[in-house]
């Protein structure tokens, strides 16, 4: 059910705001989900942020669950990215020339990721997902391509169809404002789908010039590929020429110190492409895309495929990035490995205690939590959950002082600054959360 946010009493000092950003923004938002349009309440108005603790503008505290969607895997404020920071800033903010930050950020990148040669920065996940498509566009000569249900690619007109995420959450099916013509040269199949995948590649092969998924979706909620099916993705693409884009956006970086692509459990073989975003800029705006060299040489200056921006490659967007990853060390992926495990593992048993259906799925240390009793494999399983359970579960947690996506259709997310206080808040609010949800 979709409810309008009512302001509450209780954050005095976010409803005034949102009050106030309603007049001059839309919905008094400039990103869709954090409206709480599926929770109902007030959107908390954030003031601070340290380690895993979000601080409100009422002077509230919360432990994060969102970290920003992904990106602040080191936690809010990490000493070093801050020092990063203030000693790019201090040297200008943008150069709008070529300058070390972005070759570094590059460097650590393509050391990371096997199979990318190269990749161009960009500024958002979306700008990675639109420019990977166009570059397939143009390397192919073909126009059509396919994507699954569920997986969100950012707000890209040809990828905004059957998009979960913020799309799901509001139950829209679609975007107003695609033209017909763009949403025409996109085929979505079913995740997990094989057999609907080479019935699309025989009628239309000879069209599709890139099939995109997530690496694993975790925008329908955390539905992992069944084994065989990235492998299947890499055989069907490559017999019919057509590129395989791989989208690490959520999971690049996170799941492992290169992706979901490294992950023991995910023998993929590589995809011609890649995007990034979230972890790679710790915060702040950068992303990027790439993969094969030959597929790269396409791109502007060198070849037709034309794509830019005034600030891409940013110097103090690098060096945020750049300290980010390098202080992702494997002490930092096998604390998350933990802090997920014993939130997942509590959460579980408060909802079993209290009756209360669920399934936990799992991406590397990513998870969610869907309102269901039955394992979730594409869309339709995600959309067949009790959101109204996740409703009632998610104010009791607010309440308590845990801040969890604002919707069910969401992965949450953890960093390793989730210390054992942090991780002890988050359990001693799951059995009052729970027996809300029942
Ligand atoms: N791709 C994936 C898998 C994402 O999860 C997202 C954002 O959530 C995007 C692309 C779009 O990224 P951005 O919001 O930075 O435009």
């Amino acid at each position: 059910p979709i409810v309008t946010p009512q302001p509450t009493t209780d954050v005095p000092a976010s409803a005034a705001l949102l009050e106030r950003a309603t007049r001059v923004i839309p919905g008094g938002v400039n990103s869709p989900v954090r409206a709480f349009r599926a929770v109902g309440g007030t959107p908390r108005f954030m003031a601070s942020a340290s380690g895993p603790w979000l601080t409100d503008v009422d002077g509230n505290r919360y432990v994060d669950l969102i970290c920003s969607w992904g990106p602040m895997i080191l936690g809010h404020a990490h000493p070093d990215v801050l020092e990063a920071v203030n000693s790019a800033a201090a040297k200008g903010f943008s150069f709008g020339t070529p300058s070390e930050n972005e070759v570094l950020l590059a460097e650590e990148i393509v050391s990371r990721m096997d199979p990318v040669d190269q990749v161009r920065l960009v500024n958002s996940g979306t700008e990675a997902t639109m420019s990977a498509l166009r570059l397939a566009r143009g390397f192919t000569g073909r126009d059509v391509v396919v994507k699954f249900a569920g997986c969100y690619h950012g707000h890209v007109d040809a990828l905004l169809a059957a998009a979960g995420s913020g799309v799901a959450t509001f139950a829209l099916p679609d975007s107003a404002g695609v033209p017909r013509s763009s949403a025409g040269e996109t085929i979505v199949l079913p995740y997990n789908d094989l057999a609907a995948l080479e019935a699309a590649f025989a009628e239309r092969g000879h069209e599709i010039a890139a099939v995109i998924t997530e690496a694993a979706p975790g925008n329908m909620g955390v539905v992992p590929p069944a084994p065989g099916f990235t492998e299947g993705l890499r055989r069907i693409t490559a017999d019919h020429g057509a590129l395989l884009i791989s989208d690490e956006v959520m999971t690049g970086f996170r799941c492992s110190p290169s992706g979901y692509h490294g992950l023991e459990e995910h023998p993929s073989g590589a995809a011609d492409l890649y995007t990034f975003g979230k972890v790679m800029g710790g915060g702040f705006p950068t992303a990027a895309f790439g993969g094969r060299a030959d597929v790269m040489a396409m791109l502007a200056p060198q070849g037709p495929v034309y794509q830019a921006g005034t600030l891409s490659g940013n110097p103090v967007a690098s060096a945020a990035g750049l300290a980010t990853l390098r202080g992702c060390t494997p002490e930092v992926y096998a604390r998350l490995d933990v802090v997920s495990r014993a939130i997942a593992d509590a959460t579980s048993a408060a909802l079993t205690s209290a009756s209360v259906p669920h399934t936990i799925q799992w991406a590397g240390s990513m998870f969610s939590v869907f309102f269901r009793d039955a394992a979730v494999t594409g869309y339709d399983d995600a959309r067949d959950q009790d959101t109204d359970a996740f409703r009632r579960f998610f104010h009791a947690m607010l309440g308590q002082g845990v801040h969890l996506p604002p919707s069910a259709f969401e992965s949450w997310f953890v960093s390793a600054a989730h210390d054992d206080a942090a991780v002890d808040h988050v359990l001693s609010a799951l059995p009052a959360a729970a027996r809300a949800a029942a």
